[in-house]
């Protein structure tokens, strides 16, 4: 029987046969690098037993985790980070226009919410045609204000006088009421848009990082079942060398 080719692991010195261990450059360039790091005599030629090439692929696999563990954690700081500054509070505008409003100004509000409304306009046509009828007609012998009616216009011009001021009021406080939704919007805009980058973050590091070192870490357990595979098919056939020469003596 030949004699088996024998070879001197990187790292104890010691000899092996081939079959149990492996040229660098048959490595991947992750674990290459790694073992070149720690004994900076390692070429491409130099051998490794499986026992220390099972030591760097484990390592390998804690360094991966280790560093997708660390890069999770500093992405969750900054996110925690983010959610703890944000100290602006979103305020309630209804409530806050509620309770700061003044008696003039709620007058003012049911004024304009009555003078913008069919009911208004249609009791105001009523008491016009009305004045009006009564003063041409001289029903029950009422004559007031005769034609052209004076009187009418002067208390049309009154209500049209004191009505602009009032709906100004009004409007001035919707214009408040949308100041302060806008200035709710802002920063909830704000709020999400910096969540929004950091959760983009995240999924960049999960594409980049950690997907792919979860897919080394299959390939280097595949690598791992394969080398006991090829052990166990190596002592199996001992096993048969054994029984045969067993026979034959
Ligand atoms: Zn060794």
């Amino acid at each position: 029987m030949a004699e088996p080719k024998l070879a001197t692991c990187i790292v104890d010195d010691r000899s092996y046969p081939i079959e149990a261990g492996m040229f660098l450059y048959e490595l991947e360039k992750p674990l290459y690098n790694q073992i070149k790091n720690e004994h900076h005599s390692a070429t491409p030629k130099s051998f490794i037993c499986d026992h220390h090439l099972l030591d760097y692929r484990i390592g390998r696999i804690d360094q991966m985790i280790h560093s997708d563990d660390l890069h999770n954690q500093r992405i969750n700081r900054r996110l925690t980070k983010a959610l703890q500054d944000d100290n602006y509070e979103v305020t309630d505008v209804n409530k806050i226009l509620r309770d700061t409003q003044t008696f003039g100004e709620r007058v003012s509000d049911a004024v304009a919410r009555f003078g913008g409304s069919w009911t208004f306009i249609l009791i105001f046509v009523a008491i016009l045609v009305v004045w009006m009828f009564l003063n041409v007609t001289h029903l029950f012998g009422v004559k007031f204000d005769p034609y052209p009616f004076i009187l009418l216009n002067l208390f049309l011009s009154c209500i049209a006088a004191i009505q602009a001021p009032i709906i100004m009021m009004s409007q001035n406080r919707s214009a408040d009421r949308d100041r302060m939704d806008a200035e709710n919007d802002f920063h909830v805009n704000l709020k999400s848009e910096h969540e929004l980058r950091i959760l983009h973050a995240k999924l960049d590091h999960l594409n980049q990082s950690q997907l792919p070192h979860a897919l080394e870490v299959s390939r280097l357990q595949l690598e791992m079942l394969g080398e006991i595979r090829a052990e166990i098919e190596r002592l199996r056939q001992e096993h048969e060398r054994l029984n045969q020469s067993k026979e034959e003596s």
